[in-house]
């Protein structure tokens, strides 16, 4: 089954490195097989001593962290679905947190392409892979996802119908989430491309569908992304990208504090990755400063059913 997830993983992870970059034969660089090699035991079993470290992958700009992770987190939710694909095993596997400024468009949008790779690959055999999609969360703030999904007579201007509906009578409004395009094969996102369900007056879900007709991604078979927070709640995406500021929250926002219960309850499920791009500040705060190895012990012992990196570009 370990096996099948790595092989599995391997396998959208090239889909999505196809999608993306057309031009070039998918293959990993040294340090990033290296990366997942190294990690997959401190995956695979809960118990592993690895569970107790912080570890920081420490690289430079543009050297490839985020497919050396990317491709970590896609063996990781894939090996939780193998080993059980019933609904108990969706939820949330994976967590990246970001600092507000440190957060790119460009990482939305490869995340999601992998995201879409798997959920293809799922719809292929959801025998194998379970009925429930795979889907990425956007949990990013209110500058850039819509926090509420809004209904009519709210007078909310930043309600995810709100900001649907301004894209569109004018598709010159940005787009009502942090994407201008289809993660999955790049075409431009329209004033077609969303839609509030079940009804446009009281929506509780915003679907979004790509422009291109040979996509994969239209008319009943929308894009695995939830970009409002109301959705991302309910539906506790397996992967989730989250800013700082929505930590924040945590204690303050009812639904966030009900449904963290359903994450932690996640996380205890010992298979779940949790990545950081933090400040220098909070990395600090958190872990004592690396030393001739790049495996630091924590000073604040982090939790034991979760692995944490720190990713770190080098300046
Ligand atoms: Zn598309």
């Amino acid at each position: 089954m370990v096996l099948d997830a790595f092989r599995t993983s391997n396998k959208v992870m090239a889909a999505a490195s196809r999608k993306r970059y057309p031009q070039f034969e998918p293959k990993w660089r040294p340090f990033q097989l290296a990366f997942l090699l190294l990690n997959i035991r401190g995956m695979v079993e809960p118990t592993h001593s690895d569970r107790s470290l912080v570890d920081l992958l420490f690289f430079p700009t543009g050297g490839g962290k985020t497919e050396a992770y990317l491709g970590l987190a896609a063996f990781t939710i894939l090996l939780r679905r193998l080993r059980n694909p019933g609904v108990e095993s969706s939820g949330l596997s994976v967590l990246m947190r970001y600092t507000l400024r440190l957060l790119t468009l460009d990482q939305l949008s490869r995340a999601a392409t992998l995201i879409c790779a798997m959920e293809l690959e799922r719809q292929d055999d959801v025998e194998r892979l379970g009925k429930w999609p795979f889907e990425i969360g956007l949990w990013v703030g209110q500058a850039a996802t819509p926090n509420k999904m809004g209904y009519k007579g709210d007078r909310d201007p930043n309600s995810a119908r709100s900001r649907t509906i301004a894209f569109q009578n004018d598709d010159r409004k940005p787009s009502p989430i942090p994407l201008e395009n289809c993660p999955w094969c790049g075409t431009k996102f329209t004033r077609n491309s969303f839609s509030l369900t079940p009804t446009q007056d009281q929506p509780n879900d915003l679907r979004i569908v790509c422009a291109n007709r040979r996509c994969e991604f239209v008319r009943d078979n929308p894009l695995p992304i939830l970009s409002v927070d109301e959705p991302i709640y309910r539906r506790l995406p397996c992967f989730l990208i989250a800013t700082v500021d929505k930590f924040a929250s945590l204690p303050w926002v009812g639904p966030v504090a009900r449904s963290s219960g359903m994450w932690i309850g996640a996380t205890g499920t010992a298979s779940t990755v949790l990545v950081t791009r933090p400040s220098d500040r909070s990395y600090q705060h958190r872990c004592r400063r690396p030393t001739s190895s790049s495996r630091t012990s924590c000073t604040s012992s982090p939790d034991r059913s979760a692995r944490w990196w720190v990713l770190r570009d080098r300046h």
